[in-house]
């Protein structure tokens, strides 16, 4: 019995292929929660078989146990794999899409292969998976392939074991498979002989294409070219948020970004991610690409299409932007991306194989020497994290269904939780119809009809509606779970910590048991509950969601609740008289001034004196910016005079043991800014004193409560010279630390820690 990803990926013929050459006889299946594999033979040779098992497994294959038992000998002659149909339930179910193998590049690339230059060859170890079907058992009747009927010569190869291509449900060719065209805005085909050359054409002349991929269409231009960039920013509305670069190989990624080994490996991973990568001086890739800040996110080719765009050595790097509308989902339907896209691309590089699931391109980094997740999707999705042995944890099924922005779902049985891809913003009828169609498909897919649903605490998300009102449609009780106790339970669940740990959850905005704004808390937590231990102390954001568009009014807030007067705090916030007032009143007055303890928007604020930065574009804009201002400042500054003061709560009147106040930090910002440090030099500053005094507070927690395990979590450990200082920091004062290795930090990793409090509570009520 072996258990895994072992599903779709080749395995079956791997198996078979090991067999003959160990000279085995027995058979293989795919099972409930794997395959079963029984063989029959001399005990050195099963011995090799098992050994080689492992070893030689196909690249997409992941084995995370085999159980082995004797039987009794059958004298069976032959090795044979036993029907297709799946067993019972699955819990494997459809495998994530996965970049181009060497092998296909090899032939896409030959003169001699029957699939030269063909833009949609595949085999079992590689290839769409996900997004190309409609409902289990992933089979070519079931995805989007069924239309197109194979050749006898890829019929063949499907049918022979031995074959790369045995039971490769895309296998496509020239003669049967679909096809690449080139179309205008009006949708008429432009009779251009090969689309793929009459493409690079366009890009190199500077248009805008957009091109259908594996998990929706992507708007693209040249990267190299400043112009086309920027026209494409003007159409598309959206002027500072960086934009992803695929560039031709792995060297013409060395080129542009300094990678470090780990990123290198990274990237080329078969999920192929989006990498955010230090980028070079002088890289030849255009500055509108990602204005203000120092990284780049590169990635690879992953789809024959995409190889070919770069073959021949005339194409260099291009944009290649999810295309969308604002933070609508991303377009996957010819019509649909005709008229939604027709204002702003010049031509359409489109085919005839359906995308059945949207999917952006997954993000990552190097965060802190290892890699994480910003944005899980393509190449992830739909495979299982699992919750760790250690953490006894069994969740019945169950539905937790996320946050606000950057959604994601997931789904939980047993001891697997499964996210489902990026899903946007859901703020508006497109998102919450994005979200129903993809639980629709993946309650399907992994036959989890769940008895329990989870959602976060804010009473005005639409997605805390939805679940209320799918729960009452079924009887079920609503789990209600804090925003900041998902985001701290659910990595301590990656890292099997079954009791208790110190969180600190540092965040942009989630709402907070006392109803006010939290983000920079110190939680002391279990899986099925946890007590605030410290915050930052309450600053009011005027505005609302306006302060956190427009940095500028954290700014004058924090000053003045570091007891700034009005005309310095408006100065040094860059705002004027009549602003001032305005939002002082608001403030004295509570009107439109929620309170929060968000680091988010501390980070906000100090960018916004610090950077000068009015405005954000996109979210987190300003802390990005301010992280990236500091990349090439020591981590070893001395001591700082920027550490928030640890005041104790009750001093203050609230009900937490300690508080996070920022006045002196204030004061420092401003002195150093007032003598002439250099910005670079006060933006490290800020992130030394920002981990000291969360440092300081975890040791507190540590006296009081005797746990060493600090788990970090939340928005802001996206910033890797904070995780980074923290970690060490932590460790330095004798912490055991944890980070997110599997899911995300930030909200996209929320519905997994939902999933987990939700289980923990189920588990103790029973
Ligand atoms: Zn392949
Ligand atoms: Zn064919
Ligand atoms: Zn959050």
């Amino acid at each position: 019995m072996v258990r895994g990803v072992v599903q779709g990926v080749g395995f079956r013929p791997f198996v078979y292929r090991l067999a003959l050459e160990e000279g085995l006889a027995g058979f293989i299946g795919n099972d409930t929660d794997g395959v079963t594999i029984e063989v029959e033979g001399p005990a050195e040779r099963l011995e090799a078989f098992l050994s080689r098992l492992r070893a030689e497994a196909p690249p997409l294959a992941r084995i995370d146990s085999v159980a082995a038992r004797e039987l009794p000998a059958t004298g069976e002659a032959g090795f044979r794999i036993a029907a297709s149909e799946v067993l019972g339930r699955v819990s494997t179910g459809i495998p994530a899409d996965a970049a181009t193998c060497p092998d296909c590049l090899r032939e896409l690339l030959d003169p001699a292969d029957r699939r030269y230059r063909y833009p949609f060859l595949n085999c079992t170890n590689c290839g769409p998976r996900f997004t190309i079907t409609r409902r289990i058992p992933y089979d070519r009747p079931q995805t989007s392939m069924a239309r197109f009927k194979m050749c006898a010569d890829c019929q063949a190869e499907y049918d022979d074991p031995l074959n790369r291509r045995f039971h490769a449900q895309p296998n496509a060719c020239w003669e049967c498979g679909p096809r690449v065209w080139l179309a205008g805005a009006d949708g008429a085909e432009i009779a251009a002989g090969d689309a793929v050359a009459a493409t690079i054409g366009r890009l190199l002349a500077g248009e805008i294409v957009a091109i259908k991929g594996i998990g929706g269409f992507h708007l693209s231009v040249d990267a190299t070219r400043e112009a086309a960039v920027m026209r494409l920013r003007e159409r598309k509305r959206r002027f500072g948020k960086p934009l992803a670069v695929m560039v031709r190989d792995l060297e013409a990624a060395r080129e542009a970004c300094a990678l470090t080994a780990a990123e290198e490996a990274l990237l080329t991973t078969s999920a192929r991610p989006i990498v955010l990568a230090r980028r070079k001086d002088g890289c030849g890739i255009a500055d509108a690409v990602a204005p203000g800040i120092p990284w780049l996110g590169v990635y690879l080719p992953y789809a024959p299409l995409q190889h070919l765009l770069f073959a021949g050595g005339r194409v260099r790097a291009l944009v290649m932007t999810s295309a969308n509308l604002n933070e609508e989902p991303i377009a996957i339907d010819n019509d649909e991306a005709r008229a939604r896209l027709g204002t702003i691309a010049d031509v359409f590089l489109m085919h005839d194989r359906e995308i059945l699931q949207r999917c952006d391109d997954s993000v990552a980094a190097v965060v802190d020497g290892a890699p994480q997740l910003i944005r899980r999707a393509r190449g992830f999705v739909p495979l299982g994290v699992e919750l760790p042995p250690g953490l006894q944890l069994e969740a019945p099924p169950l539905l937790a269904v996320g946050g606000h922005l950057k959604n994601v779902f997931a789904l939980a049985r047993g001891r697997f939780v499964y996210q489902s891809q990026h899903l946007g913003d859901l703020e508006n009828l497109k998102g919450v119809e994005f979200f129903t169609e993809s639980l629709d498909h993946l309650m399907r897919t992994f036959e989890i009809e769940p008895e329990a649903v989870a959602h976060d605490l804010h009473p005005g998300y639409l997605s805390t509606d939805w679940a209320k009102n799918w729960a009452a449609a079924r009887g079920l009780t609503p789990i209600a779970v804090q925003h900041h106790h998902a985001h701290v339970a659910g990595c301590m669940a990656e890292h099997g910590l079954a009791s208790e740990a110190i969180g600190l959850a540092l965040d942009g905005t989630g709402y907070g048991a006392d109803g006010r704004i939290w983000g920079g808390e110190v939680l002391v937590c279990r899986l099925d509950g946890f007590e605030r231990f410290a915050h930052l102390d309450y600053v009011p954001m005027p505005g609302g969601e306006a302060a956190i568009r427009e940095p500028w009014r954290m700014a004058f807030a924090a000053l003045r609740t570091a007891g700034f007067d009005l005309e310095p705090a408006a100065a040094l916030a860059g705002a004027n008289e009549k602003e001032a007032r305005v939002l002082d009143r608001m403030m004295e007055r509570g009107v439109n001034a929620p309170l929060t303890s968000s680091l988010g928007r501390l980070f906000d604020a100090v960018a916004a004196v610090v950077l000068g930065r009015r405005a954000v574009d996109y979210e987190a804009q300003a802390a990005i910016e301010l992280e990236g201002l500091a990349v090439d400042e020591s981590d070893k500054l001395g001591r700082v005079d920027y550490a928030p003061e640890l005041w104790d709560g009750k001093n203050l009147g609230m009900d937490v043991p300690l508080v996070l106040r920022t006045g002196d930090l204030w004061r420092a910002v401003v002195d150093d800014l007032r003598r002439g440090v250099k910005k670079a030099r006060i933006a490290a500053r800020f992130h030394s004193g920002i981990s000291e005094a969360f440092i300081a507070a975890a040791g507190n927690a540590r006296e009081k409560t005797g746990i060493k395990q600090v788990v970090l979590s939340g928005g802001c450990m996206h910033n890797r010279r904070l995780a980074r200082l923290l970690r060490t920091g932590l460790e330095e004062e004798g912490f055991e630390v944890f980070q997110h290795r599997r899911v995300s930090p930030g909200d996209g990793g929320l519905s997994y820690g939902q999933a987990v409090v939700a289980a923990a509570i189920l588990a103790k009520r029973r």
